[in-house]
């Protein structure tokens, strides 16, 4: 058993997406500790039934299912095939997303010589498709989801959605423009469901991660050759208070509590950092 406390999940059904990645695989297996059917659902089928393979070598209740989360009629298939084999989703974790390269500018500043560099990405060479691209994974990979799982969650008890924001939902980070009003309009979506489903018994509320070292951020942080922290890490490591980067397990005590109605069945539209104090540090 890995959680730090353990909820009773039994006989729940958690649809966890992205599952096949870095931080939700790890959630998904803290969700399956505590009992749940968990449908490991990703774009990639092979990392969603590896993860969930090694739950059901554990002993735990788990089944990969792929579905692209921009596809709504993917998604409604899924969403059949795992009613079939584990019954109705009470608890939807939205976590595929992520950035790209191509909605990230190269420099934090703008320097005006900058404009005759080609090597350089600037704020004015940012191709509106990947601006798009990263604004859809985050954004309506989080809706449309929850068009499709919460449909299942109305008129039972208990249910509830929970989505992942970022620190860039609080205040931008720099050369990822995307990425950043990406996560704030998840921020402001997990308000607005919370609101519009409160009195359907729904609860919506959002986990925000600080900085966790994972495959998608890796090469921003970690110098591919030396294996140093980049000068993007250390400036984040100098911003955060606790001075280090979080582990994937450091999420699961929050997620257990907003997924655990004895426990937070009052919270609903939250939104709750969980980034060793960055987010409420100045800089100064
Ligand atoms: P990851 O890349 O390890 O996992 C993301 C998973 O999503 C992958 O398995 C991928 O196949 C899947 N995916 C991508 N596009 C998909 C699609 N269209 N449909 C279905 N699945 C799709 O990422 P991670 O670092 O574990 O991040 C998980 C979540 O946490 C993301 O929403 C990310 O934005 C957020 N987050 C991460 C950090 C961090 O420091 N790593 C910080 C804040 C927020």
């Amino acid at each position: 058993m890995t959680v730090p406390f353990r909820i009773d999940l039994a006989g729940k059904v958690a649809v966890v997406t992205g599952g096949g990645g870095v931080l939700c695989s790890r959630m998904a297996q803290a969700l399956a500790e505590c009992g749940a059917k968990v449908a490991v659902l990703d774009l990639d089928l092979d990392a969603a039934e590896a993860v969930a393979a090694a739950l059901r070598a554990d002993g735990l209740s788990a089944r990969g299912f792929t579905a692209n989360v921009l596809e709504r009629p993917s998604l409604e298939s899924a969403a059949e095939l795992i009613r079939a084999e584990f019954g109705p989703c009470d608890l939807l974790l939205n976590g595929a997303g992520g950035n790209h390269p191509g909605g990230t500018t190269s420099k934090e500043w703008l320097d005006a010589a900058d404009l005759d560099e080609p090597s350089l990405t600037t704020f004015f060479d940012l191709d509106p498709q990947n601006i798009q691209r990263v604004f859809n994974l985050n954004f309506l990979g989080t809706l449309i989801p929850s068009q499709v799982f919460a449909r299942q969650m109305v008129g039972r008890a208990g249910c509830s959605i929970i989505n992942i924001s970022s620190m860039n939902a609080f205040r931008p980070l720099t050369k990822i423009p995307a990425y950043s009003g990406a996560k704030a309009a998840v921020s402001n979506f997990t308000q607005w469901l919370a609101v519009h489903f409160a009195k359907a018994g729904i609860r919506v509320n959002a986990l925000a991660p600080g900085f966790f070292i994972t495959s998608q951020n890796r090469a921003l942080l970690m110098d591919q050759a030396t294996g140093e922290f980049t000068a993007r890490s250390r400036k984040i490591l100098e911003h955060t208070p606790m001075g280090r980067f979080g582990e994937a397990g450091e999420l699961v005590g929050t997620l257990l509590w907003l997924a655990s109605e004895p426990a937070s069945g009052f919270v609903n539209g939250v939104v709750v950092p969980i980034d060793g104090g960055f987010s409420a540090y100045s800089g100064v």
